[in-house]
């Protein structure tokens, strides 16, 4: 059995039904947005066991859409092979939340239904939904073409001829950083907060219920190396907190260095904006809060890129009955949940892995 869906519905009543089985507590938030078969789209979440206990361990998915059928599947198998089967300790709960961003998830994108990128939607203080890294203007004809994608493009000599001009490091520092000045093209951070922000705003701090302790792993896919997976912190230099993530969470013998990096470290791949853990962190300043973006590696970067483009091409100025429109779906969900069993297989395993680790770092904090 196989615990990858192949639509956001599929893998919405496999999750519940699940979830409901064993002992989760459900509920559901409606956004306004509807699916390409006009059903209703909602973010759902599970709490298994004590409401009342100070360690919580919470598991997301989707936030980036398309990339919540591998989460939905990491969230489902820990439910049947670890939920099903064990007590969780009096002390400690779980908060699954299931796919953030319904709307890409249903429509085979990575943005919502505003084409935001939701983790670059969650400013804090006094920071502004203004402003683009200063290399993404002149970025903008490439990236975002008004025009339906077409094959015979030379999009490989196109990506060569800008890092030959701008260097790798330019584009890196510059496409997914965020911008908020372009509402159509990609990683768009909105100009306001989103449905999905509005709804953690409104409701994170229950589904907490009485935590002290929580840890936040956040599951993603579509960057790094093919079924590996690293995880980043937000740690502002904190050695201790290092340390101590270090020892729970970031061995690791297939990347030959600590899979834990953090958001100031100098090897970090970009520094984005209005991200998801910088929010949470800053929400709840009153609950000792680790946030982990986990990020499940897939195909090289250039591939990923050109499928995002491709598929906002289509979103924007393509028809739904073209060809082209949903060849652009499947590469879309081709680079960020592989159909290779292989690929699956081992970012399930690592997936349900880091699950457990989860658990366990809490059970011994
Ligand atoms: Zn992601």
């Amino acid at each position: 059995m196989t615990y990858f869906s192949d639509n956001y519905f599929q893998a919405r009543s496999r999750w519940r039904a699940a979830a409901n089985l064993h002992r989760g507590r459900l509920e559901s938030y409606e956004i306004d947005a509807v699916a390409p078969s006009d059903e209703r789209l909602t973010i759902d979440v599970a709490i298994f066991g004590n409401p009342a206990a100070q360690k919580v361990l919470v598991i997301s998915s989707g936030l980036h859409g398309v990339e919540g059928l591998f989460g939905s599947a990491v969230q489902l198998a820990t439910i049947e092979s670890y939920l099903a089967t064990q007590q969780l300790p009096s002390d400690l709960a779980i908060v699954m939340v299931h796919i953030l961003n319904p709307f890409g998830c249903a429509w085979y994108r990575r943005w919502n239904e505003e084409n935001i990128d939701l983790n670059r939607n969650f400013l804090v203080g006094d920071e502004v939904y203004q402003g683009s890294p200063p290399a993404y203007p002149s970025l903008d004809s490439f990236l975002n073409p008004r025009s339906a994608p077409s094959r015979l493009e030379p999009f490989l000599l196109k990506s060569l001829g800008l890092i030959g001009r701008y260097g790798m490091s330019t584009l890196k520092n510059t496409l997914p950083v965020g911008q908020y000045d372009f509402p159509q093209g990609l990683f768009f951070g909105g100009h306001a907060p989103s449905q999905t922000r509005k709804i953690l705003t409104d409701h994170l701090r229950s589904w907490l219920g009485a935590a002290q302790r929580v840890i936040h792993l956040d599951l993603h896919s579509g960057l790094g190396k093919w079924g590996t997976y690293q995880l980043f912190a937000e740690l502002n230099q904190d050695a201790v907190r290092y340390q101590w993530l270090s020892e729970h969470f970031g061995d690791n013998a297939s990347l030959e260095r600590n899979r834990l990096l953090t958001v100031d470290a100098d090897d970090l791949v970009y520094q984005p904006h209005g991200t998801f853990g910088r929010w949470c962190q800053a929400e709840f300043t009153d609950i000792a809060y680790d946030f982990l973006l986990a990020e499940f590696g897939t195909y090289p970067m250039l591939r990923v890129l050109k499928a995002l483009r491709a598929e906002n091409r289509a979103h924007w100025w393509g028809k739904v009955a073209d060809k082209s429109y949903q060849r652009t779906k499947q590469e879309l969900l081709e680079v960020f949940v592989p159909s290779s069993p292989q690929w699956r297989k081992i970012a399930l395993d690592q997936g349900l892995d880091l699950c457990l680790s989860g658990i366990n770092a809490l059970v011994k904090t």
